[in-house]
């Protein structure tokens, strides 16, 4: 974990208020990474126990316990996938990527793998271009960039109810590339926004869960912006919809080495 910088370690001198501080930001993550493990770890020994006990009476509520139980294996399993990554983004220093990546490409395979999903619910999944394909070019790491804007597209189409908009913008200025992710969903309280960018905070806790949710989203895409040298930005009304901007260096097309 990062200590600040000029405060805590100068000279091999370290702060004890400031060590103390890191303790208790590293014990309140374990804290909470047990409790959102063992939350679903307890309902998957419940949906057990029901599964075995209505095979036998219940063939129906059976089958009900068994589609239960596979639906939160599967978040289980997100919610271990999410922490892994975190875990990887957060011990990697600020990296130089050798790599030049189009983002518009990456964007292109996250809206083809997303529009399944937004047709499910109901909800138009629209992409607009300004200017020349050839201009969204980064230095980086395709795969955080692909995860980092499937996030945000997932949660806006989680976030909006059916027969809304999801739309994906992106352009380039000032050196920088930028993909803006706009829906018309619930939107977020303006007292919330501050926090949503951190690990496990949820503005709807219930909602959040239903909908498969991990807490992580949001704080991967932080990580990842933040390691290609960017940043995202969020604006939001609520009950008229979100607007999260994710901005990278503009990288020039050739590739160096
Ligand atoms: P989650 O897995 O709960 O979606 P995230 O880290 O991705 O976790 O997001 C954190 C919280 O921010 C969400 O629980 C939700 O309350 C809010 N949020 C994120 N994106 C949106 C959005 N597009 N519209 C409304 N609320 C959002």
């Amino acid at each position: 974990m990062a200590l600040e910088r000029g405060s805590a370690r100068r000279q091999g001198y370290v702060d004890s208020g400031e060590l103390e501080r890191v303790n208790r930001i590293r014990r309140d993550f374990v804290a909470n990474v047990s409790h959102e493990l063992k939350t679903p770890a307890t309902s998957l020994k419940l949906l057990a126990e029901s599964l075995e006990q209505a095979i036998e009476e219940d063939p129906e509520q059976a089958r009900l316990f068994a589609a239960q139980l596979r639906k939160e294996t599967e978040r289980l399993a997100r919610l271990i996938t999410d922490l892994l990554d975190l875990a990887r983004l957060e011990s990697e220093e600020r990296s130089e990527y050798p790599e030049i990546v189009d983002l518009r490409g990456v964007v292109m395979s996250v809206l083809a793998r997303m529009r399944r999903v937004a047709r499910e619910k109901g909800i138009e999944l629209r992409w607009k271009r300004f200017g020349r394909a050839s201009e969204y070019t980064v230095r980086g790491d395709e795969t955080q960039l692909a995860s980092m804007l499937t996030n945000l597209v997932d949660n806006a189409v989680k976030y909006t109810q059916p027969g809304g908009r999801v739309e994906v913008t992106g352009g380039c200025a000032n050196g920088e590339v930028f993909i803006r992710v706009s829906d018309t969903g619930i939107g977020i309280p303006p007292d919330k926004l501050p926090r949503i960018f951190e690990r496990f905070y949820r503005v709807d806790k219930a909602r959040s869960k239903a909908t498969g949710g991990t807490g992580l989203g949001l704080s991967i895409v932080k990580h990842v912006a933040e390691n290609h040298g960017g940043r995202v930005t969020v604006e939001s009304v609520p009950g008229e919809g979100s607007t999260f901007t994710v901005y990278l260096p503009r990288a020039s097309g050739r590739q160096e080495g």
